[in-house]
């Protein structure tokens, strides 16, 4: 009787907010999860977390931004592992400023932190992902990305461009059983929300059909039906998980 093979599934910014939840929900399903971010210690905890309910986890420092790095990490795990299953692409930062004040730093910071990463890192899985006949990479965008958000020319920008980059992938390895796709969260509650005022939260909702701001558990139930075995007829698109803030695709 053959086994199902234990799926190992590589998920960036899984030190808090929506990759953590990311990571712990793809590990109740089943996964080995390799959890990443630039430092080893909130992974760690959450490795053993994820140990003590009966899941499989492991630890990838990476600095994201940094191509060897991204890239260095996932070369050590499909060699240790010699697969790679799933790609979830969900470390992200925000530099926030109106255009007229925006610097070529905070520009290029974002771009190369939120997409030059997510090339990179499916450049490196798509090799893999081919030679298994199997992947779901999953690019994590934002409804900025779909409908523009002010004083977020850079973040909506490197979003936007997640879903070109995703839609094309989806053409190049359709045939080889590797699907991609983009979820765009619209309000989470996170760190990185945390800051935003009050005002800005309650506009958000009062335009949310759903009257509520979304939890990283939300974000996490749509990546693991998209990262499925079963969702293989899913690619190329982007499922936008905002309460419905936008309904725009
Ligand atoms: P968060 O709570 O601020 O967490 C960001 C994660 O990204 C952390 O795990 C952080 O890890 C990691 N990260 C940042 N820069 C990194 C780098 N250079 N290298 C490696 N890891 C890095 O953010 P979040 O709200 O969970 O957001 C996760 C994703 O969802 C992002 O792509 C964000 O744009 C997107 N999103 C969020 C919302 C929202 O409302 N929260 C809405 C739409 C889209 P370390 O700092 O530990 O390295």
């Amino acid at each position: 009787m053959s086994t199902a093979p234990v799926r190992v599934a590589f998920v960036t910014g899984a030190s808090r907010g929506i990759g953590r939840a990311v990571a712990l929900r793809l590990a109740k399903d089943g996964r080995h999860v390799v959890l990443c971010a630039r430092s080893a210690g909130p992974l760690n905890e959450l490795k053993a977390q994820i140990e003590a309910s009966g899941g499989k986890a492991s630890v990838a420092t990476a600095d994201v931004s940094d191509s060897a790095s991204i890239t260095a990490a996932l070369e050590g795990v499909i060699k240790q592992h010699d697969r790679l299953d799933i790609l979830v692409n969900n470390a992200g930062i925000t530099k926030d400023g109106l255009i007229l004040r925006m610097s070529d730093e905070d520009w290029n910071t974002v771009i190369t932190t939120n997409l030059t990463s997510a090339f990179v890192a499916c450049r490196v899985a798509a090799r893999a992902m081919m030679r298994g006949r199997f992947g779901r990479i999953v690019n994590v965008a934002s409804t900025s990305g779909i409908v523009g958000n002010a004083g977020q020319a850079n973040y909506a920008a490197a979003k936007a461009g997640l879903v070109g980059l995703t839609k094309t992938i989806a053409r190049e390895l359709g045939s080889k059983g590797v699907t991609a796709n983009v979820v765009a969260p619209g309000w989470i509650e996170t760190d990185m929300t945390a800051n935003l005022g009050d005002d800005i939260k309650n506009g958000v909702l009062s335009m949310t059909a759903v009257r509520r701001l979304g939890t990283p558990d939300d974000i996490a139930a749509a990546i693991a039906y998209v990262t499925s075995d079963e969702a293989g007829f899913l690619t190329g698109q982007t499922l936008v998980v905002d309460g419905g803030m936008t309904m725009t695709s």
